[in-house]
């Protein structure tokens, strides 16, 4: 089987708010900042490039590239480009199957969100042509379900408890509060989750680089003098100081987790070597897909740390690409972030439409049984959040 030629198609939903708050809530990191609204595009808005990959033998793939040039680092244009000009059409000719060699031929630096598209794309469409779900191609599943965790915005310490309580009442029992600002202010935000939500339920934390190192122990030190429960602390620091997570680390008993300092399986070990993590958060587009996301689970596992699965407010295919991971790795911490599914409705058709929808059964999603990723998009929801349709 050879790649015929692989298609992009750019969508653009808009969404009610901005899935994150920059007015002295949430990681300080970000105060001031809207990455994703700028005045040419006024209003809130996600992003994405939907990738296939079509073949001689008539099987497509389908994938998905995430779009932020506040957090993944580049714009829907370039992505698109990069896709179109120059890592797809090298792709022109190859056997699919060979995902180490395709993988190598477009090991360019960066371009993670890029790469991550046209590697599901590969993913499913081999699934599609052994008949087989994409979790057996990645090691068979180690859960029939995934339990849901969502981002809770930074907000009013009231308000973020209530928004865990709306979730609450929609299935959903595992919280990530987005903090960051001021140690002090930011345990009140907790606090007041953790009294509303009751002991059981799973509370994260994610500063977003928001902390120096002594704020980031200050917070931990607060967090557990009034039994927060927190189960992690995400990317208490700055992403490039290892020393400072690594200080962190040894200070406080908090489990401290890296993401923005995350990308490539170099960064992983590079966390590890510093002592610098207890968990490493995997996003398919920060891995540049599904190939380089296992090996940093698999160096998570040598290490003997967890991972968790990150949000990348998916459209339908990404969501099913994580389930199919997250099935798969035995060092995954249980339950995985789908924030989007508080903040827009999916492109998928039934029955995954409202299976990857609120309300929640028991707080889980299922992993789709199909071949390939198992879910199909639904071609009239795709066109009306079209931008336009290129071809190479
Ligand atoms: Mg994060």
């Amino acid at each position: 089987m050879k790649i015929t030629s692989i298609t992009t198609t750019p969508i653009r939903l808009n969404v009610s708010h901005a899935p994150y708050s920059t007015q002295n809530a949430g990681s300080k990191h970000h105060w001031g900042k809207r990455s994703r609204v700028s005045p040419k595009r006024p209003l809130p808005i996600l992003e994405y490039i939907l990738v296939s990959i079509h073949t001689d033998d008539g099987v497509t793939g389908i994938g998905e590239s995430s779009v932020d040039i506040g957090f993944f680092g580049q714009t829907l244009e370039e992505i698109q480009i990069a896709i179109n000009d120059y890592l797809g059409p090298q792709l022109i000719g190859q056997d699919p199957f060979d995902r180490e060699r395709i993988m190598d031929i477009i090991d360019f630096r960066g371009n993670s969100c890029a790469k991550a598209g046209l590697d599901l794309a590969l993913h499913d469409l081999i699934g599609k042509a052994l008949s087989t779900p994409v979790s057996t191609l990645l090691g068979g599943r180690n859960r029939s379900k995934v339990p849901v965790s969502v981002e809770i915005a930074g907000g009013a310490p009231d308000d973020m408890a209530a928004e865990c309580l709306r979730f609450m009442d929609l299935g959903v029992y595992a919280f990530k509060a987005k903090i960051g600002g001021y140690p002090e202010q930011d345990v009140d935000r907790l606090r007041a989750i953790r009294e509303a939500v009751g002991a059981e339920v799973s509370l994260r934390a994610d500063a977003n680089q928001g902390y120096s190192p002594k704020e980031a122990i200050r917070l931990c030190r607060l967090a557990e003098r009034y039994d927060v429960g927190l189960e992690l602390l995400e990317q208490p620091v700055a992403a490039w100081d290892l020393p400072g997570m690594a200080f962190v680390r040894r200070s406080v008993d908090t489990l401290i987790e890296a993401d923005e300092g995350c990308y490539t399986i170099h960064d992983a070990l590079q966390l590890i070597r510093h002592e610098a993590v207890d968990v490493l958060n995997i996003k398919i587009g920060k891995a540049g897909g599904l190939l380089h996301a296992k090996k940093i689970a698999a160096v998570a596992e040598a290490a003997g740390i967890k991972c968790v699965l990150g949000t990348s407010f998916g459209l339908g295919i990404e969501m099913a690409a994580k389930l199919h991971l997250a099935a798969s790795i035995r060092a995954v911490v249980d339950a995985v972030e789908f924030t989007e599914i508080g903040l827009h409705t999916n492109l998928l058709a039934a029955p995954y439409n409202k299976e990857f929808a609120l309300p929640l059964t028991e707080g889980c999603l299922p992993i789709p049984e199909g071949p390939g990723f198992g879910v199909v998009l639904d071609d009239a929801e795709v066109e009306l959040v079209t931008l336009n349709r290129v071809v190479s």
